[in-house]
């Protein structure tokens, strides 16, 4: 997929009502989107979707809604006063900030794809050294500077030094500006799900192994964010922590790996589009990590992380809580910090691949038809009703036929213009069903159904519609 057709869903995304810039009227907020009429059902399908399949399909899986605001504690006992940094480097000339890390991989991407498959390899070796070292910024600065990597904005060779900047945005708590009363917007929704290890598993009565899901919004002062919703600084995570006893990490780490990717194929993502991503330089307290990889038309980017993460983040809260954090086991009698895997996928990002994946634009006669072949079940809407002509009784036939649907489905009522025209409204914003009342429809009581990916057209009893829906919902497979 071209820049063009990255342009083109911007504008799509804009025009149709799924994403718009947050305060347009003002100039917009950088980095910041807001969800409209369209954006909002995608995105409530999605969280259902998620939900069903951690916490509906696993009787161990119970989920949580924490504060966005936690106890400022909670932070420095999660590393991310001291570590949520990202290495950045200015361009002297156009003052653009890039992160020095994302450079050096451009830059080795840039070398393979010209197969200097060896030199990449050395960068490549190099890059890894510099993530693991003490001194980070130094390490990637040498690279930029002995690889001699320009600005991709002015081409300018022309850079200052790497430095570290933290991600967090603070804010203060009460009336009175102090430090003391210093506390941030959360970075991740993980942290509200350690804080509540206990009273989670006590209250729900869970035994190890269990997890908690939660959902909700995160907040990033990221410093390179102009990919639409890809990188914002305010979005949505939807994150599960799994609880285990120390020694079994790896067979849940795998279980979910497996799981995580399913569902994104379960989503109807092209398999082809997908793939692992295995981290070079893994976080000091993780024993093993991943991320889901997509091909966006901006490259291969992470859309989920699955993370090992051993027991540190019980262990630091209860270093820095004084809490207990332990497990007592009652069929082994032993007592233990339990060791935990996460689940982390982006809502947004989640959103942007679906919505990339699903856009296809296709030669129909000599016409070109802009269509989003999204699963039925993800669609905005999911059956649209027409009257054929605005007369002879036809629109208020079709209104009882779209109050029927309403009960089940998700439904939109047009009536004006060519139904042609309908038709490509509807492909355009990924409707997969159409029913159309039309003259017959009074004597015989049955409408056209047509399909979106096929346009093949049925016709089907009034009485049969909704199981004839269901059905096809059911066996819909990604024909893209
Ligand atoms: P990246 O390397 O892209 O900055 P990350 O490794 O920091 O991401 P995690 O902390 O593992 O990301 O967060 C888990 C998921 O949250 C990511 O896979 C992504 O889908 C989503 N995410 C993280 N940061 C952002 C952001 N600024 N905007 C949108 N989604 C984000």
């Amino acid at each position: 997929m071209s820049s063009t057709t990255f342009e083109n869903i911007v504008s799509l995304c804009k025009r149709r009502g799924f994403i718009f810039q947050s305060s347009e009227i003002y100039g917009g907020l950088g980095a910041t989107y807001d969800y409209g009429p369209l954006g909002v059902e995608l995105k409530r399908n999605v969280r259902e979707r998620w939900w069903e399949s951690m916490v509906q399909h696993h009787d161990n899986v119970v989920g949580l809604d924490a504060a966005i605001l936690m106890h400022p504690t909670v932070w420095k006992a999660s590393g991310h006063v001291d570590a949520f940094n990202d290495p950045m480097i200015d361009d002297k000339q156009s003052k653009r900030r890039y992160r020095a890390d994302q450079l050096i991989e451009g830059h080795i991407a840039k070398l393979r794809s010209k197969g200097k498959d060896d030199e990449a390899d050395s960068v490549y070796a190099r890059f890894v050294d510099a993530l693991n070292s003490d001194d980070m910024p130094g390490g990637l600065y040498a690279i930029i500077q002995s690889e001699e990597i320009r600005s991709p904005d002015s081409g300018a060779f022309d850079w200052t030094e790497v430095r570290q900047f933290n991600l967090m945005f603070s804010t203060q708590v009460g009336p009175i500006e102090n430090p003391e009363n210093q506390i941030y917007l959360r970075p991740e929704t993980a942290q509200g799900i350690f804080v509540n290890f206990h009273n989670v598993r006590e209250t729900a009565r869970l035994q190890v192994p269990f997890g908690i899901a939660q959902m909700g919004k995160a907040f990033r002062n990221e410093i390179v964010a102009r990919q639409f919703i890809f990188r914002t600084r305010e979005f949505e995570q939807m994150e599960m922590q799994y609880f285990v006893a120390p020694g079994t990490q790896m067979e849940a780490y795998e279980e979910w790996r497996e799981k995580r990717m399913n569902w994104h194929l379960s989503n109807g993502i092209r398999s082809e589009k997908l793939r692992w991503h295995v981290h070079e330089k893994l976080a000091h307290y993780a024993d093993a990590a991943v991320d889901i990889t997509y091909e966006f038309p901006i490259g291969w980017q992470e859309v989920e992380g699955i993370h090992s993460r051993t027991d540190y983040d019980l262990s630091r809260h209860q270093e820095f809580s004084g809490k207990k954090m332990e497990y007592y086991d009652p069929d082994t009698k032993e007592k233990y910090i339990p060791y935990v895997v996460e689940t982390s996928v982006g809502l947004d990002r989640t959103i942007l691949m679906l919505i990339c994946d699903a856009f296809s634009e296709e030669q129909v006669g000599d016409e070109t038809r802009s269509v989003l072949k999204f699963h039925p079940s993800i669609a905005p809407v999911t059956v649209a009703v027409f009257p054929l002509v605005k007369k002879d009784g036809m629109p208020e036939r079709a209104r009882a036929v779209q109050v029927d649907l309403q009960r089940s489905f998700n439904t939109f009522y047009d009536e004006k213009g060519a139904i042609g025209r309908r038709y490509r409204r509807m492909d355009e914003i990924g409707t997969p069903y159409c029913v159309t009342i039309d003259g017959e429809t009074e004597s015989d009581n049955s409408v056209t159904i047509r399909e979106r990916d096929s346009m093949e057209q049925d016709r089907v009893s009034v009485d049969r519609v909704s199981e004839w829906i269901r059905d096809r919902i059911a066996a819909w497979q990604p024909g893209k």
